[in-house]
């Protein structure tokens, strides 16, 4: 058999991090066949359950985790901290959270693994308390300011702030975040992040969530690729409509 050993992005604060193993994985390196090839990790989208199990398997081991955990994706603002695999539904391999678009844990062995196609995957890590954190925000959880209140929320648990480091992920970018309707659908306070008549900078705006939520803004990274303008190397809702989920996944080793 043979194939590409999938490939990620990773970023270059999280990497400095012993012991930390992430990564937002490109479309490559799977088995889906079209329009899902190759390295879907959804199983609600249409594509075949023993694809997405293998595919799901092959992320894992190419990262050396025990365990992925996942949450049904519902494009809010709930986060679930997870602290053991003891107690999750075991799905294809892979834990089943409840249902939320946030995810975090201090626990090693466990990946947090968001699905993402457009959306932005925020990935953040605390050396000092050893949280981790793995978000789902797309336009919906930006209006929501997920990024924001699960720092907050994770503050309360012993994040430190100052010290954590974060990594946004390939997504939609500025040049393909049209917004026809922005006037009904983005709040006033994102419209100085408008880069043309109607596109909207939605890194900018996490940043600037972050920022307000306590992070330094030296510790922000943004990995600066359009899943749009890129879909040969990642899945893209808006660019190809019916089509797979990438991974994004974090977690202490
Ligand atoms: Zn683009």
């Amino acid at each position: 058999m043979e194939f590409e050993e999938p490939q990620r992005v990773t970023f270059e604060n999280l990497s400095r991090l012993p012991g930390l193993v992430h990564g937002v994985f490109t479309r490559h390196g799977g088995v889906s066949a079209p329009p899902y090839q190759s390295l879907n990790v959804a199983w609600n989208n249409g594509d075949l359950p023993d694809a997405v199990r293998e595919n799901l398997k092959r992320v894992k081991m190419s990262l050396g985790l025990e365990w992925l955990v996942s949450t049904p994706q519902v494009h809010g603002d709930v986060l679930n901290f997870i602290r053991a695999a003891q107690g999750l539904e075991d799905r294809g391999g892979v834990l089943l959270a409840p249902p939320g678009d946030a995810l975090a844990t201090n626990s090693t062995g466990l990946g947090l693994l968001i699905k993402v196609a457009d959306c932005q995957s925020i990935l953040l890590a605390d050396p000092q308390s050893r949280i981790i954190a793995n978000i789902h925000s797309g336009w919906r959880g930006s209006v929501a300011n997920i990024a924001g209140k699960t720092v907050k929320h994770l503050e309360r648990l012993g994040l430190n702030t100052r010290k954590t480091v974060a990594g946004i992920s390939p997504s939609l970018g500025p040049c393909c975040a049209e917004f026809i309707n922005y006037e009904r659908e983005i709040p006033e306070e994102f419209w100085r992040f408008r880069v043309g008549p109607v596109h909207f900078d939605f890194r900018a705006i996490s940043r600037w969530q972050l920022r307000a939520a306590g992070l330094a803004e030296e510790n922000i990274e943004v990995a600066a690729k359009c899943t749009v303008c890129e879909r040969a190397d990642y899945f893209s809702y808006r660019g190809e409509g019916e089509t797979g989920r990438l991974a994004s996944v974090i977690g202490w080793k």
